[in-house]
């Protein structure tokens, strides 16, 4: 059973502020998982979160976990900027990008971010628009089938990310010759993972490689970053990732792969962004329609413009009706929004209790990757974020879109200056 962090009383209490739909984010989920995540990690000196942007770029979200000690992962102008506004600067920023523009480079420089090179050629290119740092970060890709076991995790040779192997040598010798002084390493193999193996076993690859590149070319690795990865259980049978256990597979394979070579001193860093949010975060929609045709279908007033997971993956998003957490699934629904694209189904043949018109829908697993996706499609508008705090009160944290802004890239024409 999975239960929202949300009751009705509270839902309608904000629904009379803020109409559906919006996305509400739970502080103190989000803070205490943090808090574990650091705990967890806490045998690293110099452990760091960086938060992935893209999944919940909110200033009052990246603000609250700046506040746990969590820096910020930056793969555009626009993330860095609001990087900058919500006041981090330097090693609190990482800027894992991949096919780079000249200003965003500059832009990283300027505010002294870490970046994280997706490829050997990125080495003049930087050099040319905002000049190499003393510190800087190399995304290796491995190639070939990602194994754990004889279980395909991932598809390295088919990703367009990161240097190969021999790049990262002929990359390191390069960077030396161009005065940098400190090297971090960074991949990522696998998206969300359940079952705790992801990070030790790629945390071998890293190390593994850490070593080999320290003896080749003499370079000071004084990181090694792991990436985003860890995943979280969308549907209720499925078993929630330990992070305990997750970084004492980490810690035994820097022991054994970096210790014992006499490597000492490396900094675990994580871009962590669907196991920091999704679970904390909800798309609250109220039913409007039901429709009895070939099937049974709930018309809700979200739709994949508010969360594109289940349109674009197929993915499993729980559902809860509010106040009906206890009754019966006697009832079996498509839950569906408003788009003209069938696609736009958060649910096919979901077992669920007996819908009404105006009953509250929450859709579990909302808090990453869900706004951030959003987007403009058939006109629909980006829905608000809520933050609900500890003692149950909220705040608005992001309006929703009105026409105006929809309106706003035609503004200069005359039809639309009234929408201004
Ligand atoms: C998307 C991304 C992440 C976060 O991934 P999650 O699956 O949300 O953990 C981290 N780093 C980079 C470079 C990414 O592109």
């Amino acid at each position: 059973m999975k239960q929202p962090f949300l009751t009705k009383e509270k839902a309608e209490e904000i629904i009379a502020k803020i109409p559906t739909p919006f996305h509400i984010y739970d502080e103190k989920g989000i803070v205490d998982n943090a808090r574990e995540l650091f705990k967890a990690f806490s045998w690293n000196k110099g452990f760091k979160e960086y938060f992935a942007v893209k999944a919940t770029p909110n200033p009052a979200i990246l603000k609250l976990l700046k506040k746990e000690g969590c820096g910020v992962d930056c793969s555009s102008y626009t993330e860095l900027l609001m990087a900058e506004a919500c006041g981090f600067s330097g090693d609190e920023i990482m800027f894992s990008s991949n096919e780079t523009a000249a200003e965003e480079y500059v832009l990283a420089r300027r505010l002294n971010a870490i970046i994280n090179l997706d490829d050997i050629t990125h080495i003049d290119f930087l050099k040319k628009h905002a000049g190499i740092p003393q510190k800087i970060c190399l995304r290796y890709n491995p190639g070939g089938d990602f194994k754990i076991g004889t279980r395909i995790m991932g598809n390295p040779a088919d990703a367009k990310y990161g240097l190969t192997r021999p790049q990262m040598t002929e990359a390191v010798k390069r960077l030396l010759d161009e005065g940098v002084k400190e090297f971090g390493i960074h991949s990522f193999l696998a998206s969300n993972t359940l079952g705790n193996e992801y990070y030790p076993e790629l945390a071998k690859i890293l190390f593994r490689t850490v070593a080999e590149l320290t003896e080749e070319t003499g370079a000071k690795f004084v990181f090694v970053n792991l990436s985003g990865g860890i995943g979280v259980p969308y549907r209720p049978d499925q078993p929630k990732n330990d992070i305990f256990v997750i970084a004492d597979g980490v810690e035994k394979a820097y022991r054994e792969t970096l210790l014992d070579k006499g490597i000492e001193g490396i900094k675990i860093f994580t871009e962590l962004g669907r196991y920091m949010l999704a679970p904390y975060g909800l798309l609250v929609t109220t039913a409007i329609h039901a429709k009895h045709t070939h099937k049974e279908y709930i018309g809700v007033d979200a739709c994949a413009a508010n969360l594109m997971r289940p349109a674009i993956y197929g993915a499993y998003h729980h559902i809860t009706v509010l106040g009906k957490e206890n009754a019966p699934c006697d009832h079996v629904y498509d839950v569906v929004g408003s788009l003209c694209e069938n696609s736009d189904k958060f649910a096919v043949d979901r077992p669920l209790p007996k819908i009404d018109d105006g009953d509250i829908l929450v859709i579990h697993d909302a808090g990453a990757h869900g706004f951030s996706m959003g987007y403009n499609y058939n006109g629909k508008l980006r829905s608000a974020e809520v933050l609900l705090h500890p003692d149950g009160s909220f705040d608005l944290i992001r309006r929703a879109e009105t026409v105006k802004d929809y309106f706003a890239t035609f503004n200069f024409m005359d039809e639309f200056r009234a929408y201004r």
